[in-house]
């Protein structure tokens, strides 16, 4: 398990800690052991035995966002270092050395008896499986991930409206989670079993006649489903998406159009979207396309800091995302932008509790709704 990253950890403990600056839960935390080089080293000491697996080092493993922002500024720059694997991967293996931190033992059986670590979703997800367009000239399927469902599924409803301006039907999956959010906090076991039941639900999906893509509104879904699935044996017959971009390729084949709104407003990138998935300009295409001024926050795109994490690891460190969401609100708030416009449910969530009245927070979908001639 950690073995297979034995190289990413030799690299990453000689820098002499190159990317410590660019890592959001130093930012917030300021203890030199959670430098991305630091964590790296006390990996690389368990994995040769040099250190015991107990609590206090797999703690130390879950002080990773995933944001890979270590990646962007990593200082071997024709083969840039990936830390966030390898942590996750140390997790795994603290978990199945038996070494499972309370939180995560809370998280395992929240899901348990209530379907999904956010809690049970499925009356929301059964309320807007009603709500959805039926009738179109092609059907989607958008993946209901627990996550988008708890923390921005006004966001569901609103690309509803998108879908039913571009005559596009939808249909909700039944599957909440794609399991990558259980292995992210090393429920490796769990995480398997869930993939198993996923994919055998997308499968039949991508069988069934006329069968559009999978589309979420969540980036880590759609990283999850394509490249996760893939490097696990589990490879999906079909496209996955993020809702950007297939609203994106919708209005290139001019299916949907907005009226022009007013700017400024700004758009805070997804680690998932533009780090994991690599793509920056889908959500700009469409901004650009519905308001007449789009600013960049510095930084921005791939370097982007995060307001929140993406996942539930870093939820172990209760006082990082907290930081991260109002650091990067004042970011945001700097470009003047009267509208912040997220494209995941957890930066979404971050913001919007962060900015309270001070300034409006829209999800993609949102915004653009907004903007469909009437
Ligand atoms: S990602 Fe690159 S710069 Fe960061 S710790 Fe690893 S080797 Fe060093
Ligand atoms: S992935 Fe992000 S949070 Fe994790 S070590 Fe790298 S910079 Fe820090």
């Amino acid at each position: 398990m950690l073995e297979q990253h034995a190289e990413v950890l030799e690299r990453c403990t000689i820098c002499h800690d190159q990317c410590a600056f660019s890592c959001p839960v130093f930012t917030e935390d300021r203890r030199t052991t959670v430098y991305p080089s630091r964590k790296a080293q006390v990996a690389r000491a368990v994995l040769h035995g040099e250190l015991p697996l107990n609590q206090e080092t797999a703690r130390l493993f879950y002080q990773c966002t995933s944001c890979r922002l270590c990646r962007r500024w990593c200082v071997y720059l024709k083969e840039r270092q990936d830390l966030a694997p390898a942590l996750r991967a140390a997790r795994a293996e603290a978990v199945a050395r038996g070494v499972v931190l309370p939180e995560v033992a809370a998280l395992a059986a929240r899901t348990q008896a209530e379907g999904t670590p956010w809690g049970n979703v499925d009356g929301r997800r059964n309320e807007l499986a009603e709500e959805a367009p039926r009738t179109g000239r092609e059907e989607v399927l958008i993946f209901a991930d627990a996550a988008t469902l708890a923390q921005g599924w006004e966001a569901v409803r609103a690309f509803f409206a998108l879908a039913r301006a571009a005559q596009v039907a939808v249909r909700l999956s039944k599957s909440l989670l794609t399991g990558f959010e259980l292995a992210d906090i090393g429920l490796a076991d769990a995480a398997r079993a869930l993939r198993t039941e996923t994919a055998a639900e997308l499968v039949d999906w991508f069988r069934s006649p006329g069968a559009g893509p999978v589309v979420t509104l969540n980036p880590q879904v759609a990283y999850a489903l394509t490249t996760w699935y893939g490097e696990e044996g589990t490879p999906l017959p079909g496209p996955v998406t993020t809702a950007g971009a297939f609203l994106a390729g919708l209005m290139k084949k001019g299916r949907l159009r907005f009226n022009l709104a007013p700017g400024p407003v700004v758009f805070q990138d997804s680690a998932y979207q533009v780090r994991y998935l690599e793509d920056a300009d889908s959500p700009r295409a469409l901004l650009g396309a519905a308001f007449d001024d789009v600013c960049e926050a510095n930084p921005s795109q791939a370097e982007a800091n995060p307001a929140a994490p993406e996942g539930l690891a870093a939820a172990l460190a209760p006082a990082v995302p907290k930081g991260m969401a109002v650091r990067r609100l004042a970011e945001l708030r700097d470009t003047g932008a009267r509208l912040i416009i997220t494209a995941d449910p957890y930066s979404y969530h971050a913001l919007k509790a962060a900015a309270g009245d001070v300034v409006e927070v829209a999800d993609l979908s949102q915004a653009l709704a907004m903007r469909l001639p009437s």
